[in-house]
């Protein structure tokens, strides 16, 4: 004889990680979303340096972020050109990165 078994599964619809559990996937779908809402820079995977020169201007969000022009950004102090350049680059790759995703049009 055989036997079916049925594994319900899971799925965030925002990052799409698979769970066992309802609640667990529920957790994750209001983490995910907030993130979505307004990830903290650390996800742009900047060096420390830049990180942290952002950190100690109050800037903590991609929102805060891009609100701020490029001659804002190099007032800040010990940003300089590199820095910048660093964070216009992968600004887009984060960019380009969530609109695969379809999370931005
Ligand atoms: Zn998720």
């Amino acid at each position: 004889m055989i036997l079916e078994t049925q594994i319900t599964i899971y799925v965030c619809s925002l990052c799409q990680r698979t769970y066992r559990l309802k609640e667990d996937a529920k957790k994750c779908e209001i983490l995910c979303a907030k993130l979505l809402e307004s990830p903290d820079i650390s996800v742009l995977g900047l060096s420390s340096r830049t990180y942290n020169l952002l950190k100690i201007a109050g800037i903590d969000t991609i929102e805060e972020l891009l609100e701020k022009s490029d001659t804002q950004l190099l007032q800040l102090k010990r940003f300089g050109q590199g820095a910048l350049y660093e964070l216009r680059l992968q600004l887009q790759r984060y960019e380009a990165k969530m609109q695969k995703r379809g999370t931005i049009n």
